[in-house]
């Protein structure tokens, strides 16, 4: 019996789409059979047959690109570049780029064996680990159901998605399952809300991939702890950028603003912090406002699907709203000042891009994430000040610095304390499938894409091959004597780097002929 009915919404309109319920224990209980069967299935394919199922998902993409953007914008609101570039470019980006290193990434590889083990072989071995439960956000729930997704599935594993309760896309990916003739129940996705993701997780899935709240990231790992299932947690940012006053003011000014505004600021690694030297403050904050004012919103568009000119969507949770009006009431409050933007209409999902100024980080504004279109601007004057400012948080997902001085550039980017940075640029190193993505400090644990993308679903199992014969190892019983001087001796000469290697040589060979003649017998 299924509980609960949770309303999907359209923010843009605010009509009922469709609705979804909680899971009975029943139906979780089913989920998991099937997980497992599947996961004998997947791991009998090789890497090449796995990547051949995902490159039949990539070309069902781009063969639908327009019926998943119009499907997230519906659930998001989000516009419809933010959606094409953000969600449909990103997932095939990453299956090409997996398509052509995954091989590579899992391959056995052999690991050094030092010269005391001589004789002896070490390896890594990439295993599958079984099934992974994908639990993902309402912020991008193409891309964040998709991609970890698959580089558990090429990793092999059987993967058990639970989308937001806010944009499920229920029947998108049903769809493409079934026209692409997906590896059947390789990936299951399980609509319904935190009752259900609770209860994936008591089944005790074989690693959680979460990505969402800090607060809920925190129950999920409590919850996960329990029974040592291994979380990677990719959580908030409250992310900084840093800019310097050699900058081509006129470009970096287009590039904060959309690192501020894309996906109506609803991205964990949107600009939230601004810091500008004091020497173009004035002129970089105008010219920002100036720009800002011209963007074009959802707020225009609330009767119909978002035109391809719309550069800043809805907001897509009533909850998040709720916050973003918070944060700015307490700014204000507190001595702020709303340059553009701001509250013009309470409780609606259109809220228009912001610029606040006199911003302190005494303000929800300066240390808690906002997540919406609102950008938060602080002078600083020197480099060190501004590395302080930029680490002067709880947060560390990713930062930019922006500097036609890239020595300076280099040097700032690896004071920030943060799991990415990106120069003259903002949130680009997410954009590359080469480089691991995620956070420190409360923006969370663990990596994924790059190598680490396909090693976080592994078992990475060492084995140490040995051979046989009639010699056993010094360290082996009995203990004597004899073999105790003869091991001191050896690891005096091998630790100090002893020169004196004839006589280390001696005492391994020694070694060998005690490990035949002391034995147990
Ligand atoms: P947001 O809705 O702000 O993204 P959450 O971080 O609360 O925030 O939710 C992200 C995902 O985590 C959603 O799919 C949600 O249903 C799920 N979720 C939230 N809390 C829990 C929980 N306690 N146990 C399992 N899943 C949860």
């Amino acid at each position: 019996m299924e509980t609960l009915t949770i309303p999907v919404i359209n923010p843009i309109t605010n009509e009922l789409l469709y609705s979804i319920s909680e899971k009975s224990d029943q139906a979780i209980d089913e989920i998991y059979e099937k997980a497992h069967a599947a996961e004998q299935t997947i791991q009998k394919l090789t890497i090449a047959e796995r990547i051949a199922h995902v490159v039949n998902l990539k070309e069902w993409i781009l063969d639908n690109s327009d019926l998943i953007i119009d499907k997230l914008i519906e659930e998001t609101g989000k516009s419809r570049f933010d959606a094409f570039t953000s969600e449909i470019f990103s997932v095939c980006d990453v299956v090409d780029y997996y398509k052509g290193h995954s091989k590579k990434i899992l391959k056995e590889e052999k690991a050094h064996t030092p010269i005391m083990m001589l004789g002896k072989k070490s390896r890594i071995v990439y295993e599958p680990l079984g099934t992974i439960l994908v639990i993902t956000p309402w912020n991008y729930p193409f891309v964040q159901g998709f991609v970890p997704s698959i580089l558990a599935f090429i990793a092999g594993n059987a993967v058990i998605i639970k989308p937001s309760e806010l944009t499920p896309l229920k029947g998108l990916w049903e769809k493409m399952l079934e026209e692409t003739k997906f590896l059947v129940n390789a990936f299951q996705f399980v609509y319904g809300g935190r009752e259900t993701g609770a209860k994936l997780i008591s089944k005790r899935p074989d690693k959680i991939h979460f990505t969402g709240s800090v607060k809920a990231g925190k129950i999920i790992m409590g919850e996960a702890a329990k029974q040592l299932i291994p979380v990677d947690l990719e959580l908030g940012g409250k992310d900084p950028a840093i800019v310097f006053d050699d900058v081509n003011i006129s470009r970096t000014v287009n590039g904060v603003m959309w690192g501020a505004f894309t996906t109506s600021g609803q991205s964990c690694t949107s600009i939230e912090r601004l810091y500008v030297q004091d020497t173009i403050y004035d002129e970089f904050v105008k010219e920002l406002v100036d720009k800002t004012k011209k963007l074009r919103t959802s707020n225009e568009h609330r009767d119909t699907q978002q035109p391809d000119e719309c550069d800043v969507g809805a907001i897509t949770s009533p909850a998040q709203i709720k916050i973003i009006e918070e944060h700015l009431d307490d700014a204000v409050a507190k001595g702020a000042t709303i340059l553009c933007g701001g509250i013009t209409e309470r409780g609606s999902h259109h809220m228009l891009p912001t610029v606040v100024v006199d911003v302190t980080h005494d303000m929800l504004l300066g240390y808690e994430e906002t997540f919406g279109p609102v950008v938060a601007v602080m002078k600083f004057k020197t480099e060190q000040e501004a590395i302080d400012l930029a680490n002067d948080s709880n947060y560390g997902l990713s930062a930019s610095v922006w500097s036609k001085d890239m020595k300076r550039a280099e040097r700032v980017a690896k004071a920030i304390k943060t799991g990415n940075v990106s120069v003259n640029n903002h949130m680009l190193t997410e954009a590359n499938a080469a480089l691991p993505f995620g956070g420190i400090k409360d923006s969370g644990i663990g990596r994924y894409k790059g190598d680490h993308g396909l090693h976080t679903f592994s078992n990475s199992k060492s084995i140490l091959y040995d051979a046989q014969g009639s010699i056993i190892d010094p360290h082996w019983y009995p203990f004597t004597a004899t073999k105790y001087k003869m091991l001191s001796e050896i690891t005096q000469a091998y630790f100090r780097k002893s020169k004196n290697w004839l006589k280390f040589a001696k005492n391994g060979l020694k070694a060998d002929s005690i490990g035949k003649k002391e034995q147990i017998k």
